[in-house]
Protein backbone atom coordinates (compact mmCIF):
# COMPACT_ATOMS: atom_id res chain seq x y z
CA UNK A 1 0.00 0.00 0.00
CA UNK A 2 1.25 3.90 -1.14
CA UNK A 3 1.24 6.03 1.96
CA UNK A 4 1.66 9.69 0.83
CA UNK A 5 1.49 12.65 3.42
CA UNK A 6 3.56 15.01 1.63
CA UNK A 7 4.62 17.23 4.55
CA UNK A 8 1.92 18.21 6.26
CA UNK A 9 1.13 18.86 9.87
CA UNK A 10 -2.47 17.79 9.20
CA UNK A 11 -4.63 15.57 7.23
CA UNK A 12 -6.70 17.60 4.68
CA UNK A 13 -10.71 17.24 4.12
CA UNK A 14 -12.08 16.47 0.63
CA UNK A 15 -15.88 17.19 -0.08
CA UNK A 16 -17.07 15.08 -2.68
CA UNK A 17 -21.09 15.82 -3.88
CA UNK A 18 -22.69 14.09 -6.29
CA UNK A 19 -26.09 12.83 -7.67
CA UNK A 20 -27.20 9.19 -6.31
CA UNK A 21 -26.22 6.85 -9.29
CA UNK A 22 -22.78 8.72 -9.76
CA UNK A 23 -20.57 6.02 -8.29
CA UNK A 24 -19.35 8.59 -5.50
CA UNK A 25 -19.42 5.93 -2.97
CA UNK A 26 -17.29 3.04 -5.05
CA UNK A 27 -14.96 5.77 -5.70
CA UNK A 28 -14.45 7.18 -2.27
CA UNK A 29 -13.97 3.02 -0.67
CA UNK A 30 -11.42 2.70 -3.31
CA UNK A 31 -9.18 5.82 -2.19
CA UNK A 32 -9.66 5.08 1.26
CA UNK A 33 -8.48 1.38 0.34
CA UNK A 34 -5.64 2.99 -1.91
CA UNK A 35 -4.23 4.96 0.55
CA UNK A 36 -4.18 4.44 4.06
CA UNK A 37 -4.09 7.75 4.78
CA UNK A 38 -7.41 8.38 3.51
CA UNK A 39 -10.88 8.04 5.68
CA UNK A 40 -14.15 8.69 5.20
CA UNK A 41 -16.40 10.48 7.66
CA UNK A 42 -19.36 8.58 8.79
CA UNK A 43 -22.56 10.93 9.00
CA UNK A 44 -25.56 11.38 11.05
CA UNK A 45 -28.70 10.92 9.87
CA UNK A 46 -32.17 10.54 10.88
CA UNK A 47 -33.62 8.04 8.24
CA UNK A 48 -33.73 4.81 8.55
CA UNK A 49 -31.23 1.73 8.03
CA UNK A 50 -31.46 0.43 4.25
CA UNK A 51 -31.05 -3.55 4.03
CA UNK A 52 -26.86 -4.20 3.40
CA UNK A 53 -26.46 -0.77 5.86
CA UNK A 54 -24.26 -1.74 8.65
CA UNK A 55 -24.76 1.37 11.60
CA UNK A 56 -21.52 2.89 12.29
CA UNK A 57 -20.07 2.27 9.51
CA UNK A 58 -22.15 3.38 6.59
CA UNK A 59 -23.97 6.29 8.81
CA UNK A 60 -24.84 6.52 12.51
CA UNK A 61 -28.95 6.59 12.66
CA UNK A 62 -30.41 8.91 15.37
CA UNK A 63 -33.74 9.36 15.88
CA UNK A 64 -34.82 12.89 15.07
CA UNK A 65 -35.00 14.70 18.47
CA UNK A 66 -31.69 13.39 19.03
CA UNK A 67 -29.94 15.02 15.49
CA UNK A 68 -32.28 18.53 16.56
CA UNK A 69 -30.49 18.15 20.01
CA UNK A 70 -26.65 17.70 18.43
CA UNK A 71 -27.63 20.92 16.16
CA UNK A 72 -28.50 22.86 19.12
CA UNK A 73 -25.31 21.90 21.07
CA UNK A 74 -22.65 22.90 17.81
CA UNK A 75 -21.94 19.64 16.59
CA UNK A 76 -22.26 19.79 13.57
CA UNK A 77 -19.47 21.21 10.63
CA UNK A 78 -22.55 21.06 8.52
CA UNK A 79 -25.95 19.21 7.86
CA UNK A 80 -29.03 19.56 5.79
CA UNK A 81 -32.61 18.14 5.08
CA UNK A 82 -32.22 16.11 1.92
CA UNK A 83 -35.23 14.20 0.88
CA UNK A 84 -37.12 14.73 3.84
CA UNK A 85 -34.09 13.46 6.17
CA UNK A 86 -31.86 15.05 8.12
CA UNK A 87 -27.97 14.86 7.35
CA UNK A 88 -24.79 15.82 9.52
CA UNK A 89 -21.22 15.42 9.79
CA UNK A 90 -19.88 15.45 13.00
CA UNK A 91 -17.50 18.04 13.65
CA UNK A 92 -14.99 16.63 16.50
CA UNK A 93 -15.02 13.20 14.21
CA UNK A 94 -13.53 15.35 11.86
CA UNK A 95 -10.70 17.39 13.51
CA UNK A 96 -9.83 13.97 15.13
CA UNK A 97 -9.15 12.48 12.23
CA UNK A 98 -7.17 14.88 10.59
CA UNK A 99 -4.89 15.36 13.76
CA UNK A 100 -3.90 11.87 13.57
CA UNK A 101 -2.91 12.51 9.97
CA UNK A 102 -5.67 11.15 7.79
CA UNK A 103 -7.37 12.69 5.16
CA UNK A 104 -10.79 12.84 5.54
CA UNK A 105 -13.52 12.79 2.47
CA UNK A 106 -17.11 13.98 3.22
CA UNK A 107 -19.58 12.95 0.80
CA UNK A 108 -22.45 15.13 1.59
CA UNK A 109 -24.83 17.11 -0.74
CA UNK A 110 -24.66 20.37 -2.43
CA UNK A 111 -26.31 22.36 0.32
CA UNK A 112 -24.04 20.50 2.81
CA UNK A 113 -20.84 21.50 0.50
CA UNK A 114 -22.30 25.08 0.35
CA UNK A 115 -22.35 26.25 3.49
CA UNK A 116 -18.69 24.95 3.85
CA UNK A 117 -17.49 26.92 0.64
CA UNK A 118 -15.63 30.00 1.54
CA UNK A 119 -15.73 29.39 5.58
CA UNK A 120 -14.07 26.00 5.67
CA UNK A 121 -10.70 25.06 4.34
CA UNK A 122 -11.06 21.68 2.12
CA UNK A 123 -11.02 20.13 -1.35
CA UNK A 124 -13.92 20.53 -3.40
CA UNK A 125 -15.38 17.83 -5.67
CA UNK A 126 -18.07 17.40 -7.75
CA UNK A 127 -18.66 14.07 -9.34
CA UNK A 128 -21.19 13.84 -12.40
CA UNK A 129 -22.73 11.25 -14.66
CA UNK A 130 -21.96 10.77 -18.04
CA UNK A 131 -25.81 12.27 -18.51
CA UNK A 132 -28.81 12.09 -17.04
CA UNK A 133 -30.36 9.42 -19.26
CA UNK A 134 -27.80 7.50 -18.29
CA UNK A 135 -27.86 8.07 -14.35
CA UNK A 136 -32.00 7.35 -15.04
CA UNK A 137 -30.36 3.67 -16.05
CA UNK A 138 -28.62 3.01 -13.45
CA UNK A 139 -31.03 4.31 -10.80
CA UNK A 140 -33.63 1.99 -12.78
CA UNK A 141 -30.85 -0.87 -12.54
CA UNK A 142 -29.91 -0.95 -9.22
CA UNK A 143 -33.41 -1.44 -7.85
CA UNK A 144 -33.14 0.39 -4.69
CA UNK A 145 -36.26 3.32 -5.57
CA UNK A 146 -39.30 3.14 -6.62
CA UNK A 147 -40.07 4.61 -10.13
CA UNK A 148 -41.33 8.13 -8.64
CA UNK A 149 -38.73 8.42 -6.25
CA UNK A 150 -36.23 8.19 -9.44
CA UNK A 151 -37.84 10.74 -11.24
CA UNK A 152 -37.71 12.70 -8.03
CA UNK A 153 -34.11 11.87 -7.58
CA UNK A 154 -33.14 13.07 -10.62
CA UNK A 155 -34.48 15.97 -10.83
CA UNK A 156 -33.02 17.09 -7.74
CA UNK A 157 -29.59 15.48 -9.93
CA UNK A 158 -30.17 18.35 -12.44
CA UNK A 159 -30.16 21.23 -9.79
CA UNK A 160 -27.11 19.82 -7.79
CA UNK A 161 -25.50 19.41 -11.64
CA UNK A 162 -25.95 23.07 -11.98
CA UNK A 163 -23.89 23.93 -9.03
CA UNK A 164 -20.78 21.96 -10.12
CA UNK A 165 -19.34 24.89 -11.34
CA UNK A 166 -18.90 26.57 -7.97
CA UNK A 167 -16.51 23.32 -6.90
CA UNK A 168 -12.48 23.11 -7.22
CA UNK A 169 -13.11 20.06 -9.37
CA UNK A 170 -15.68 18.15 -11.56
CA UNK A 171 -14.82 14.60 -12.53
CA UNK A 172 -17.81 12.66 -14.81
CA UNK A 173 -18.03 8.99 -14.26
CA UNK A 174 -18.30 7.98 -17.46
CA UNK A 175 -15.61 5.16 -17.00
CA UNK A 176 -14.73 3.90 -13.35
CA UNK A 177 -10.41 3.41 -13.85
CA UNK A 178 -10.61 6.48 -15.42
CA UNK A 179 -12.39 8.87 -13.10
CA UNK A 180 -10.64 7.18 -10.15
CA UNK A 181 -7.05 7.92 -11.64
CA UNK A 182 -8.61 11.32 -12.17
CA UNK A 183 -9.83 11.54 -8.35
CA UNK A 184 -6.43 10.08 -6.73
CA UNK A 185 -4.10 12.75 -9.00
CA UNK A 186 -5.91 14.79 -6.71
CA UNK A 187 -5.17 13.52 -3.78
CA UNK A 188 -1.69 13.44 -4.81
CA UNK A 189 -1.78 16.73 -6.23
CA UNK A 190 -3.28 18.73 -3.08
CA UNK A 191 -1.27 16.91 -0.61
CA UNK A 192 1.64 18.36 -2.41
CA UNK A 193 0.27 21.57 -3.00
CA UNK A 194 2.17 24.73 -0.72
CA UNK A 195 -0.65 25.26 1.34
P1 LIG B 1 -28.43 8.48 1.06
O1 LIG B 1 -29.67 8.55 1.92
O2 LIG B 1 -28.74 8.01 -0.32
O3 LIG B 1 -27.33 7.70 1.74
O4 LIG B 1 -27.88 9.97 0.94
C1 LIG B 1 -28.67 10.99 0.41
C2 LIG B 1 -27.83 12.23 0.21
O5 LIG B 1 -27.39 12.75 1.47
C3 LIG B 1 -26.55 12.02 -0.61
O6 LIG B 1 -26.43 13.09 -1.53
C4 LIG B 1 -25.47 12.10 0.43
O7 LIG B 1 -24.24 12.54 -0.12
C5 LIG B 1 -26.04 13.12 1.37
N1 LIG B 1 -25.39 13.10 2.68
C6 LIG B 1 -24.92 12.04 3.38
N2 LIG B 1 -24.37 12.42 4.53
C7 LIG B 1 -24.47 13.77 4.58
C8 LIG B 1 -24.07 14.77 5.53
O8 LIG B 1 -23.48 14.50 6.57
N3 LIG B 1 -24.37 16.06 5.20
C9 LIG B 1 -25.01 16.41 4.05
N4 LIG B 1 -25.22 17.70 3.82
N5 LIG B 1 -25.40 15.50 3.14
C10 LIG B 1 -25.13 14.19 3.40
Amino acid sequence: MMQVLGGLQKGLVFVISAPAGTGKTTLTRMLCQEFACVTESISYTTRSIRSGEVPGNDYYFIPQEEFKKKIMEGEFLEYAQVFSHYYGTSKIQVEAEQKRGKHVVLVIDTQGALQLMGTYPAVFIFIKPPSINELRRRLVARKSDALDAIEQRLSWAEKEMSLANRYDYTIVNQDLDIAYSVLRSILIAEEHKNH
